[in-house]
């Protein structure tokens, strides 16, 4: 590719919307270009990437049994109301209605279609297991589109639906999933750890998140480095950590004027933060009740675990208004089990100690010596959040804790697709049976953002040689200088020749600038034809040692690049 007849426009400055380094350096060279928030156009140099991104996990999927189909992005409503998800998906399904006010969304996800397509198609047990999947737009309308490419409205993934005559069946497929997804990260040279992960909307009862270990990662993940236990702190446990008396006291209403969070109270009492609880109060509008959850003073709800003990939805569950708490009788700031007329859920280090502090639900007051069981009651569980330095659950060792981009995540979905929809084969009894599903997903557009949040540095981009949008580039630092610029032809057909994908700048720009420019998009090898060229003479360099320049016969540095993308 010659480089004055590419659409390539590299921006100097930092736009201002970008905040990560994958959103930066894609808009700064040139790989991206939008017009809306969170949706993308991909120019040449991205949308390279892309497909060199959708070929290797197209490659892997294919390898692992798995057919490719192509879907549309719109679904009908009946097929969401099949599935009961058209009243429980919230505002990020984007709806609409046709001419004939039918009605309509784009897709999010694909399991209604999939298991429409197969309920339609497969009626044999013969033709089980099967594993079908696409690489296709999906639409999610988010709060907060950002990060370019990482959380947007619109983007690219892979999805892969498989069909099980039972449990068994399952437990194959998506252990073959996993190895396969464990296959492709690895091909992206991605740092990333399989944890075991809620299953959110998606539902079904097992499942993992593939994350890739960052920085500006949006995951918390807590990990064990003896036993190998991982999880996203949603879905993590931890061995209670106990601290506090073990006799009871009695119970003590005392004056704590204006002191409303837990530090002020510590600080107060002079209490550690470990003898208090916070009582938050949240409205649940699926089941239509308030509910009060309990954690010890230095930990945190976990929303996602609420969510799951009260059977409803991330969209349905909030914090419940000052106004609302003093119709329950409470105070805000001063909120506490006692005599509190609503669910409690009590996270299990609060029930395991005596005398703990509690919210008097009266201003200005608390309860000391309160004791669970004694003083108040409620529904059990693990409801805080785990982090670094708490107990593993299975070998007891201190957890460590990272953040990751969840670049894919895969769910065993069982039968909760499959029955409603009457997705069923007939048995040798006969009988009509629930095929068995699993989904599996692949953001493949974040996952080009990852790998450059992994591989880059202060000039750009540092694409590894399996997805570079280009193998290599030849610069000559004159074009206009005869001999450099035969010999950068001559070496320019000898890569392709050899099947190097390579771009010649024949720019009359300064030096600089060209190498400026193949230095922040990121091309693995670059070739500079510069006075030596008569001699057959090149300075030869690698992007991922910027600053090392090596003087090299020219036919030398044509073999090194075609030898390694041989090896590819
Ligand atoms: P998140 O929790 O980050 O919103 P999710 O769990 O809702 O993601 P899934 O339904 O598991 O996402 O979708 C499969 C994959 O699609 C994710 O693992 C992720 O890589 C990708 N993905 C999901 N939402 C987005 C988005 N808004 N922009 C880009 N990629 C996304
Ligand atoms: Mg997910």
């Amino acid at each position: 590719m010659l480089a004055s007849k590419m659409l390539l426009k590299t921006l100097k400055d930092t736009p201002q919307e970008a905040k990560i380094p994958s959103h930066i350096l894609l808009l700064r060279a040139g790989m991206i270009k939008n017009e809306v928030s969170g949706v993308f156009n991909y120019l040449p140099l991205g949308l390279r990437v892309l497909r060199k991104i959708e070929n290797i996990v197209r490659e892997e999927m294919d390898n692992s049994g798995a057919s490719e189909i192509l879907c549309s992005a719109i679904q009908p409503k009946e097929l969401w109301e099949e599935s009961g998800r058209w009243s429980k998906y919230g505002p990020e399904l984007i709806r609409f209605s046709d001419r004939h006010e039918r009605e309509f969304c784009l897709g999010p996800t694909h399991e209604e279609i999939f298991t429409s397509i197969v309920r339609d198609l497969v009626k044999s047990s013969k033709n089980l297991p099967l594993n079908i999947y696409q690489i296709q737009t999906k639409y999610r309308d988010e709060v907060r589109p950002r990060f370019g490419l990482m959380r947007s409205r619109e983007f690219i993934m892979k999805d892969a639906y498989s069909f099980d005559k039972d449990e068994e069946g399952l437990n194959v497929s998506y252990q073959n999933m996993y190895d396969t997804y464990t296959r492709i990260f690895n091909r992206f040279n991605l740092k990333f750890k399989a944890v075991l992960a809620d299953t959110g909307s998606i539902g079904g009862n097992a499942s993992h998140q593939f994350m890739a270990l960052s920085d500006v990662g949006e995951s918390d993940i807590v990990y064990c480095d003896d036993c190998g236990y991982a999880a996203d702190v949603e879905k993590a446990w931890s061995k209670a950590n106990i601290y506090g008396d073990k006799s009871e006291g009695k119970l003590e209403k005392v004056l704590t004027p204006n002191k409303r969070s837990i530090e002020e109270i510590s600080e107060f009492l002079k209490v550690d933060p470990r003898e208090t609880v916070k009582t938050i109060i949240y409205y649940d509008n699926y089941n239509k009740e308030y509910i009060a959850v309990l954690v010890r003073g230095d930990r945190d709800v976990n929303e996602i675990k609420v969510i799951n003990a009260l059977n409803t939805t991330e969209n349905d569950l909030r914090l419940a208004t000052e106004d609302e708490i003093k119709e329950l009788g409470s105070v805000h700031g001063f909120c506490g089990p006692i005599g509190l007329n609503i669910k409690l859920l009590v996270d299990e280090e609060v029930t395991l100690v005596k005398n703990i502090i509690v919210g008097a639900n009266e201003l200005n007051y608390h309860y000391l010596n309160a004791c669970y069981g004694r003083d108040f009651k409620g529904e059990v569980g693990f409801f805080r959040k785990a982090v670094a330095g708490d107990l593993c659950p299975i070998c007891g060792k201190p957890l460590k804790q990272e953040r990751g981009i969840e670049v894919g995540q895969i769910f065993k979905l069982q039968t909760k697709y499959s029955k409603p929809m009457n997705c069923t084969y007939t048995n040798e009894q006969n009988e009509q049976v629930p095929m068995v599903m699993g989904c599996y997903g692949i953001g493949i557009t974040r996952t080009l953002a990852s790998i450059i949040e992994q591989f880059h540095d202060e000039a750009g981009i540092i694409w590894p040689l399996n997805v570079a949008p280009y193998h290599a580039v030849v610069v000559p630092i004159n074009y206009k200088d005869e001999e450099q610029q035969k010999l950068a032809h001559n070496i320019y057909e000898e890569l392709k020749k050899n099947g190097v994908e390579v771009i010649l700048d024949d720019r009359d720009a300064k030096p600089g600038f060209k190498f400026k420019d193949w230095e922040l998009i990121g091309i693995p090898y670059m070739i500079i034809c510069g006075r030596n060229s008569s001699n057959g003479i090149v300075e030869f360099k690698e992007r991922k040692n910027v600053m090392n320049k090596e003087e090299i016969k020219a036919s030398e540095a044509i073999n090194i690049i075609s030898n390694s993308v041989k090896e590819l």
